[in-house]
């Protein structure tokens, strides 16, 4: 199993963001309610992550969505965007 990459982030306040591409190691996404919310998003004084790496998804908690295999995420790739308000995977889908 790779690790699928976060192909675009359109979040560009979180800490990890630069030009669209999120650059944490990885992030983890999913809240224990079923909601697909980036955990890994915080805003700060200055950006941060390793420049040269385009994050991967670590861990998602969504078991419900069609993606996820044993809390872990299947999908090729995602993107992260904003979405009512918070930053949500977009490539969520309900099994
Ligand atoms: S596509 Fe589904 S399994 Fe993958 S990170 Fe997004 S919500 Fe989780």
């Amino acid at each position: 199993m790779e690790m699928p990459k976060v192909m675009e982030c359109s979040v560009g306040n979180c800490a990890y963001n630069t030009m669209q591409t999120c650059h944490a190691m990885a992030i983890t996404v999913g809240e224990p309610d079923g909601d697909p919310a980036c955990d890994t998003y915080f805003v700060a004084d200055r950006h941060g992550g390793v420049k040269d790496m385009t994050a991967g998804v670590g861990a998602c908690k969504l078991a419900e969505c069609k993606f996820n295999t044993d809390y872990e995420c299947s999908a090729s790739s995602i993107k992260v965007g904003m979405h009512e308000g918070q930053a949500d995977c977009l490539t969520y889908e309900l099994k």
